[in-house]
């Protein structure tokens, strides 16, 4: 077993999910920020399904909800609410909680297609995740290939639980909202530690509202864009309206 080869590899499969999930996802199909074109919609769709399992009406619906309902008790998940580690840790099970809900998947993402591919692909979470560590069995031989899926798994559930939970809690909001920007957790999430920005302007594909923040998952659609494989809403930046 080589446990350097497993790390990096781990963090690789984790930064493909964090940048399918921030694209495509959470910006595309949660926000219509912008579309994804074939087949690099396919693409996204076949590498979250081995990679996490998740299936993305379940996801538009939680985060849709989440936004709806920012730091309220029908946030599904609050760590104003429901407490910082609660939400740090246990972010996958909360998440499950208000997916499992068929009311929240109904009300919240009616506009995402249920497909024949759902039916017989991609709704079977524990076939695509079993596809994805086989993957790294093959390449790596089975005992790496494990620990790189173990790597994945913790990084990406602690990323996720980060967003969720560092960024309604701790950094800078110049936005009148309850999120917070931070810029080391962008770095590491696609650019989604810019929380405050997003919760700002949830329409805009781009989510560096100031000079000096970064956000990667930008520079992926920058390329998308310019091959087209994805067109955006709009190209400036939309403030929402505060009532
Ligand atoms: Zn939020
Ligand atoms: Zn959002």
């Amino acid at each position: 077993m080589n446990v350097v080869i497993a790390v990096i590899a781990g963090l690789a499969v984790t930064q493909v999910s964090v940048l399918c999930t921030t694209v495509y996802l959470h910006r595309g199909l949660a926000h219509r920020a912008l579309t994804l074109r074939e087949p690099a919609a396919f693409v996204c769709r076949f590498l979250l399904w081995i990679t996490t399992g998740m299936r993305p009406r379940e996801w538009v619906a939680v985060h849709r909800r989440h936004h709806a309902s920012a730091d309220t008790p029908a946030d599904p998940h609050s760590p104003r609410v429901l407490g910082f580690w609660r939400v740090q840790l246990a972010n996958a099970a909360l998440y499950r909680r208000a997916a499992r809900d068929r009311l929240t998947v109904r009300r919240y993402a009616r506009d995402v297609p249920h497909d024949r591919l759902d039916r017989w692909f991609f709704d079977h979470s524990l076939v695509g995740l079993a596809i994805g560590i086989g993957i790294l069995c093959v390449v790596l031989g089975w005992q790496t290939g494990l620990l790189a899926a173990g790597v994945h798994a913790v990084s990406y559930l602690m990323l996720s639980g980060a967003i969720n939970a560092v960024g309604h809690r701790f950094g800078k909001r110049p936005y009148d909202n309850s999120a917070t920007n931070v810029q080391a957790l962008a770095l590491a999430t696609g650019g989604e530690g810019l929380h405050n920005n997003h919760h700002a302007a949830p329409t805009s594909a781009r989510f560096a509202l100031a000079a000096r923040e970064i956000d990667p998952g930008w520079w992926v659609i920058r390329v998308l864009v310019r091959t087209r494989l994805v067109t955006l809403r709009h190209d400036d930046v939309k403030l929402k309206q505060v009532a």
